[in-house]
């Protein structure tokens, strides 16, 4: 009687769990990760403050950052972060709200797991719910365009609503909209933005208020020689991957130098090669070098004296980048310099920000391309600044792309959950169960925007549903006011937030309710935790 048993062999130590105990293990660890992010959802959402094992602190609202920082070890919650990261990535923004919904169905999904339906017919019912959600988030977006500056800065306001530059946000809603219109391009007929074109260099001092919009590249650094110009005009622009240096005379190698004569004749060999590498850089037309690797004093002195400005171990991107936006090509040999090689920039300048040179580099004939300078009084201000304006930028960028926004605040998601239980009416049987637990799940987030604004969710949640019902599509929580309200001029998302928050939650939710075995590896032993002497065993600490 031995057919149709699985037969499974195991490695010794290696843990098991299957079934329903499989199933509660994975719902209660995916649901603690989603719980502990539920404080900092929204505009009245609190900070995490997490701490390294190095000790390093970073105090943030950033739901990527959070999850990223958590370490988490359980597989089920691991995959929780995965969602976050893949939110992060699709769109910059809604990174919380996945993780919170997924832990919702997985919730909900608990319920009806206890009420003997079967995970099978749930995972189907979420996907049927799924479908007519996101077919009902296009119906109820709305357009926008590059013209609608208004709109643009709403969405930017809102993206970065919870995040810890507050006062500023105006600002530096501001500067995500001028940048990204700078840079929006098309491809065909579609728009088209590309992250890449907007660069941020960030220097702790100032005020987040001098944080500044550059049209055009910032480059660390300046002129290695005292004696290059700080200002080139309508520069040429050389860029090479190759070190301008002569390779170095070694004396004591294989060749013996007896006599000085020897010796200088070496030098002037030097010199001369250095010459040659000049004459060449010079006869090409360059004004300006931006060379990746380094540049040796002879060879700087003869720039400098040739009145071209020259810059060192410039990073790779920042070449590539200059060789899009000047139309310059990167030379491998300085010798073999031609004029065609040569990219074009208006203006080429140093700039001094506290201690540090930067060079500017402005007018590039070829890419779209903008810097924002990120100024702030420390380093937690200027990061938690970088951030910020990071999912702004994104999410205006990813706005002009998809040319539709909704309505966030928990409105699109109470129109979506009310059209779902309309819908469940006709889907019928135990799937029907699992349509409505998918809408009901839906609404942890108008109920956790007012959960952590103080507000009382149960009156929300009902304000919400009536005026939905009466057709207002766009009453949310209006968290700032402490009232139910009309939220389409305060807090809008680009449609494919929404979307993606649909798609990743509903993926990750069913996943984690198909798996009905865990097996784990035996984990390798944990390092000592150091010496324990007799008389220091833990429990005397306790
Ligand atoms: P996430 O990581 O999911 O983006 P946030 O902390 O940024 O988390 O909060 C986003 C939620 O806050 C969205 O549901 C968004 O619609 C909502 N929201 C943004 N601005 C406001 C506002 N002024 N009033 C109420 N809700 C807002
Ligand atoms: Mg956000």
């Amino acid at each position: 009687m031995l057919a149709g048993t699985p037969v499974i062999l195991l490695r010794e130590g290696t843990e098991r769990a299957q079934g329903s105990e499989a199933q509660n293990e994975i719902i209660r660890a995916a649901r603690a990760i989603a719980d502990s992010v539920r404080s900092t959802l929204g505009p009245r959402g609190r900070d995490k403050m997490l701490v390294d094992s190095l000790g390093d602190v970073v105090i943030t609202n950033d739901g990527a950052t959070i999850l990223k920082q958590m370490e988490i070890e359980h597989p089920a919650a691991k995959m929780l972060a995965e969602v976050a990261k893949a939110q992060d990535q699709e769109c910059g923004d809604g990174t919380k709200t996945s993780v919170i919904l997924t832990g919702e169905l997985l919730h909900r999904a608990e319920e009806l797991i206890a009420e003997k339906v079967h995970p099978t017919l749930i995972v189907r019912g979420y996907q049927i719910a799924a479908e007519r959600a996101l077919e009902r988030l296009e119906a109820i977006a709305r357009p926008v365009g590059p013209s609608d500056l208004e709109l643009l800065r709403r969405i930017a306001m809102t993206s970065m609503i919870s995040k810890g530059v507050g006062g500023y946000r105006v600002e530096l809603a501001d500067l995500a909209v001028r940048a990204v219109r700078e840079v929006m391009d098309t491809r065909g007929t579609r728009p088209v933005f590309d992250r890449k074109n907007v660069q941020v260099v960030r220097r702790q001092g100032g005020d987040i208020r001098d944080t500044e919009l550059i049209e055009g590249h910032i480059v660390e650094g300046a002129g290695v020689h005292s004696a290059m110009p700080k200002l080139v005009e309508s520069a040429k622009i050389a860029l090479f991957e190759a070190p301008l240096e002569v390779k170095k005379t070694e004396f004591n190698a294989e060749i013996r130098i007896t006599e000085s004569a020897q010796v200088e004749s070496f030098l002037r060999e030097e010199e001369r090669m250095v010459q040659t590498m000049v004459e060449a850089i010079v006869r090409s037309g360059a004004t300006v070098v931006f060379a990746e690797k380094g540049i040796d004093d002879l060879a700087a002195e003869h720039l400098a004296r040739a009145g071209v400005l020259a810059l060192r171990r410039v990073k790779r991107s920042d070449l590539e980048l200059l060789a899009r936006a000047t139309g310059a090509r990167l030379v491998a040999r300085p010798v073999d310099i031609e004029p065609t090689d040569l990219g074009a920039a208006a203006r080429v300048e140093e700039r001094k920000i506290g201690d540090d040179r930067l060079t500017l580099i402005t007018g590039c004939p070829h890419a779209k391309a903008v810097t924002i300078l990120i100024r702030g009084g420390t380093t937690h201000v200027v990061e938690e600044v970088d951030r910020s304006l990071a999912d702004a930028i994104m999410t205006v960028g990813t706005a002009l792309e998809d040319g539709r926004v909704v309505t966030g605040a928990g409105a699109a998601a109470v129109e979506l959950s009310q059209h779902l239980r309309d819908f469940a009416a006709s889907v019928g049987g135990r799937e029907q169960m699992a349509v409505e637990a998918f809408a009901d799940a839906l609404e942890i987030i108008p109920v956790t925007l007012a959960e952590n604004a103080g507000m009382d969710t149960i009156n929300t949640l009902i304000e919400l549903r009536r005026l939905h019902k009466g057709g207002a599509m766009q009453a949310g929580v209006n968290v700032l006011e402490g009232t139910v309200s009309n939220m389409d001029e305060i807090a809008v998302e680009p449609i494919r937030v929404d979307r993606q928050i649909l798609r990743g939650a509903t993926e990750t939710s069913t996943m984690l309710l198909r798996i009905d075995d865990v097996i784990s590896a035996k984990r390798s032993p944990a390092p000592p935790t150091g010496p324990k002497g007799p008389g220091m065993s833990g429990e005397e600490f306790a």
